[in-house]
């Protein structure tokens, strides 16, 4: 028997079939189509494809979608990445699919795979927090995903790190957020904004290029570039001011941090911690800040991870 498990983006869908063990036995990626009843068709064909590649019966299906989800109607709530709002995403989808859908956000299907396989393994309490486009987040308490009372909760992007910072994106009427702070959107912004007023740096060529986005400013931080390095450097201070609120908070065994701009590793890391130490209350202060293990898979592995955990 097997599962498969779907993570849709806002640029790809990504979709794999998982065996025993919650092992990756084949996978698929496509480009993310515009509207949202194509999204669905795409997920329907996702899995076809991948039922059809092995006489081993599929018995469930999980999806996970950058929004919240309301957990008694499976209506898609906020979504600030995608066009989904007001979708009625567990029926649609169920409609689709032959055999159980479950649905859930995939920050919290990326805090699963990283509890049950990654870096959270072993642990008990755990915060994630994945830095993409937004930031995305997780929370395993007593081994479990918590969602809050109605399936919308974990938002941890949208904690607030910096009150009269700037407006936040999408549906999320606040400011100052995390996700305003250090995601990819935000070290885009700010190495765009450093290049335009610096002239004649290896930031401002590339910004007049048109090519400076987080990935390319990554690039000029590794190779040495002081005010590359800089501005991660400050991101990151932002990152520990949120983790140092969590731990306060959730008191976790660990604090795990993915998405595409944890590949900036300790450039943006190393300033966390330091500042996650220097602002956490003593106790709460043990919890290590590790990057994920699992990488860009680890949406499609939760995915599938709860669809196999939701099998009757
Ligand atoms: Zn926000």
């Amino acid at each position: 028997m097997s599962v498969i498990g779907v993570d849709v983006g806002g640029t790809k869908i990504a979709a794999g079939r998982l065996g025993p063990g919650h092992a990756l036995q084949d996978s698929r990626v496509v480009a993310t189509p515009p509207d949202a009843a194509e999204v669905v068709a795409t997920v329907a064909d996702l899995v076809r494809t991948l039922a059809d590649s092995t006489p081993d019966p599929v018995t469930a299906v999980g999806v996970g979608i950058p929004a919240t989800i309301d957990s008694a109607t499976g209506i898609v709530g906020a979504s600030n990445h995608t066009g989904m709002d007001g979708l009625h995403a567990q029926d649609v989808l169920q409609e689709a699919v032959p055999v159980p859908v479950v649905v859930d956000n995939d920050g919290n299907l990326a805090a699963l795979a990283e509890h049950r396989l990654g870096a959270a393994r072993g642990h008990r309490d755990a915060v994630l927090l994945t830095l993409g486009t937004g930031i995305g987040g997780g929370l395993i308490v007593g081994g479990e995903v918590f969602r809050g009372g109605h399936g919308q909760g974990a938002e941890l992007g949208h904690v607030v790190v910096k009150g009269d910072g700037p407006p936040c994106q999408g549906g999320c009427p606040n400011h100052g957020c995390v996700e305003t702070m250090c995601s990819g959107t935000s070290l885009a912004r700010d190495l765009n904004a450093f290049a335009a007023a610096n002239p004649g740096t290896p930031l401002a060529a590339l910004h007049a290029e048109g090519k400076l986005d987080s990935r390319a400013g990554l690039d000029l931080a590794r190779a040495g570039d002081p005010d590359a390095i800089a501005i991660f450097a400050e991101a990151g201070r932002w990152l520990g001011v949120a983790v140092a609120s969590l731990c306060n908070i959730f008191d976790p065994d660990v604090v795990v941090i993915g998405g595409g701009v944890s590949s900036a590793g300790d450039l943006l890391l190393a300033p966390a911690r330091d500042e996650y130490q220097r602002r956490a209350l003593a106790p709460t202060r043990r919890a290590p800040l590790v990057v994920a293990e699992l990488g860009p898979d680890a949406g499609m592995v939760g995915a599938g991870i709860l669809a196999a955990e939701s099998a009757p």
